[in-house]
């Protein structure tokens, strides 16, 4: 409700700039959404599907990132509801696990994509109304003019508990069937407010946003946090590197944040190098400098494009570590030291502390362990999987998030070494970070991207293996690499086994999902 409620104060301020549309006030949108509410209310009234103390309705999301998606998860909440936002790129089969397991009543999409849903109406097992945004647009405009639509915002503001569930986001299947983490009103704005002081957010933000709008990174912190802080988000219809440069360049005057998974500031700066004169990276590198913030997480940031990056912006990346359960949870500084290869200390107001993983011991002089975190920003559970919930919390109430981190230096700060389950390979006794091992080989000027994993091996226990594929335009030689690996690596970190491909395929959020590529490129 921290959107909300920041509406209604910033409420004459701009509050979106959609691809081809005119600019929309808070209030604009606000009205529209009041109006959309009730349409919201009166869809659900028959639906059969179990609500409960402090568990509303669920309202599926399907639109791209333009007023209606935003409309649509301020009318859901003003309407009582838990929005669960969809991947526009998912196949029909992701979007129906999503609606059928969130027990979704209403699904609101866009009149473009309304032609994707139709065929899950037939095949669902419950009754879910489906409302476009044709259709929702002439009550929005019915109602949002009629004026009484402010007693209706703050009565719903007033109304909604901190307990409420707010969100329901499914986490990126990186290892696994993606799984619902419910977010209350209570953990957004937990989680808001530690942005806004982390991070410095202010009403003259105006943030360039090319994110999915399917996670925690570009709903919550790229999205909500922005609208939180009465600041203003410019959509761009889809993530390309020379609109994004243009953008850039265009509004160089108004445009203040940025963030992305590093993958994208890779593209960002292939483009940069690869296709532009040397008069426009002029004016590219300009643009990027005037920037106040650029942010980068999601998944690790190596050293070497945060070098990249620096060279051309003048601006360290800002690198932190988060995740669908619990949002942000380790940042880089604002003001000070922003260290390449470490995601900083916790966020305000979050508990962060690290259990030794069994059989593993400190290497480097540094004590390694699983992740664990305590803070109001922590999801409430897991949708329908109470014992995936329950076996997610250590005895003590800490989260257990399932990667092996570090922390070193004065002041300390953290450092991710990856997924305990894949990241982590247990070789020869030695327990090595994948991450480690990517960022080193990621500096070899043939290779483009990386991925190190363990393999099973009767000697080792497991052995590096680095699937590797090559910089465009460039040819991988196998005894270049492994001649480089070998000077810049430990001997027990060398990778053993090397396997070049063309492309290392990636889900929506740039991510590499370990366990499917080993299964695909090293069948047993
Ligand atoms: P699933 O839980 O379904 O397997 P997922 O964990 O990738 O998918 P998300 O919640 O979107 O789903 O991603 C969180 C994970 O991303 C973290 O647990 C961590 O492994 C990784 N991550 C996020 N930020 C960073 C970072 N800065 N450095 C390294 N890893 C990061
Ligand atoms: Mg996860």
């Amino acid at each position: 409700m921290e959107v909300l409620r920041a509406a209604l104060k910033f409420s004459s301020k701009t509050a979106l700039l959609d691809p081809g549309a005119q600019p929309l006030r808070y209030h604009e949108l606000l009205a529209r959404a009041s109006g959309l509410a009730q349409t919201i209310t009166q869809a659900n009234a028959d639906s059969s599907f179990p609500v409960g103390p402090n568990t509303g309705p669920r309202v599926a999301l399907l639109a791209p990132p333009d007023r209606f998606y935003v409309e649509g998860m301020w009318a859901t909440w003003l309407a009582g509801c838990i929005s669960v936002p969809l991947c526009l790129t998912h196949p029909l089969e992701d979007l129906a696990y999503a609606i059928e397991d969130s027990q979704a009543s209403l699904v609101l999409v866009t009149a473009e994509l309304a032609s994707r849903i139709k065929p899950l109406l037939a095949s669902s097992a419950a009754q879910m109304n489906v409302l476009s945004s044709s259709e929702a647009n002439s009550h929005s405009a019915a109602c949002g003019s009629s004026g009484s639509w402010t007693s209706v915002v703050e009565a719903a503001v007033d109304k909604a508990q901190s307990k409420d569930g707010a969100l329901i986001i499914y986490t990126s299947g990186t290892t696994g069937k993606p799984k619902g983490a419910l977010h209350t009103h209570g953990s957004l704005g937990a989680q808001i407010c530690g942005m806004q002081e982390a991070w410095g957010w202010r009403q003259d933000d105006t943030i360039l946003h090319t994110l999915p709008l399917h996670h925690i990174h570009g709903i919550v912190n790229a999205l909500l946090t922005a609208h939180a802080s009465g600041a203003c988000v410019e959509f761009l219809s889809k993530f390309s590197p020379s609109q994004i440069w243009e953008s850039l360049q265009r509004k160089k005057d108004q445009v203040t944040v940025f963030m992305g998974v590093p993958t994208m500031y890779t593209y960002l700066l292939n483009h940069y190098s690869d296709k532009m004169s040397p008069e426009e990276q002029q004016q590219a590198r300009e643009a990027a400098s005037r920037l106040r913030l650029t942010i980068s997480g999601s998944g690790a940031c190596p050293i070497s494009l945060m070098q990249r990056w620096r060279t051309i912006s003048g601006q360290t990346l800002l690198e932190r570590y988060g995740m669908t359960e619990a949002g942000m949870i380790l940042s880089n500084p604002l003001e000070g030291e922003r260290r390449p290869g470490a995601v900083g200390m916790p966020m305000p107001s979050v508990q962060v502390r690290s259990v030794p993983v069994e059989g593993s011991s400190d290497r480097d002089g540094l004590r390694q362990g699983e992740i664990r975190v305590k803070g109001g920003n922590l999801f409430r559970e897991y949708w329908r999987k109470p014992e995936a919930t329950a076996s997610e919390f250590d005895e003590d109430g800490w989260f257990k998030t399932g990667d092996t981190g570090c922390c070193d230096g004065d002041p300390p700060y953290w450092r991710i070494l990856g997924r305990t389950s894949v990241d982590i390979i247990n070789s020869g006794g030695y327990k090595i970070s994948a991450l480690a091992i990517e960022d080193v080989l990621l500096q070899h000027e043939q290779i483009g991207e990386v991925a190190v994993v363990g393999l099973p091996d009767e000697t080792l226990g497991e052995k590096v293996t680095a699937v590797i594929a090559p910089k465009e335009g460039h040819q991988a030689c196998e005894e270049d690499i492994v001649a480089y690996a070998q000077k810049h690596l430990p001997t027990y970190q060398v990778p053993r086994t090397l396997k070049l491909v063309d492309a290392i395929p990636r889900n929506a959020m740039g991510k590499i999902n370990k366990k499917q590529l080993v299964k695909q490129l090293f069948p047993q």
